[in-house]
């Protein structure tokens, strides 16, 4: 869409908000843009993945066939792979439209904090069912 207002004078600028140099786009946005693919191998790690970053379809399909299941390394890359595109865009729009900025540790940070956030609320519900099959199971 920036890419067809970009003659029309609308939009100010098709570079890229991360300042590489390159033009704006989903596919370079996740994660071919310097800046965000080092955030995102960066959480990859942090999960224990070692791996190329593919491109954005790409990093779908691997993510389809490696999150089926609901065991926790499962759940973990599923979280991840959310919160960092969540994170990235949110960080995207700061930059486009609010004029300000995170560091990449910041963003960091803020995907490692909803991982967390949401690993706690999973574990607890795991707790819960556990409990609510136990009381089954004695009823
Ligand atoms: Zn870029």
């Amino acid at each position: 869409m920036r890419d067809k207002l970009l003659p029309l004078g609308i939009v100010a600028s098709a570079r890229c908000s991360f300042n590489c140099g390159k033009n704006k786009s989903i596919e370079h946005l996740f994660f071919a843009c310097p800046f965000t693919q080092s955030i995102w191998i960066q959480i990859l790690r942090m999960c224990n993945i070692r791996r190329q970053i593919l491109p954005w379809p790409d990093e779908i399909q691997w993510m389809t066939d490696h999150s089926r299941g609901n065991r926790f390394p499962q759940d973990l890359q599923k979280l991840a792979f959310a919160a960092t595109v969540f994170h990235v865009w949110m960080e995207r729009n700061r930059r486009c439209f609010k004029k300000s900025f995170l560091t990449r540790e910041l963003i960091i940070h803020k995907i490692q904090e909803d991982v967390g956030a949401r690993l706690e609320s999973l574990k607890s519900s795991a707790v819960h069912t556990e409990e609510h099959y136990h009381s089954l199971g004695c009823k």
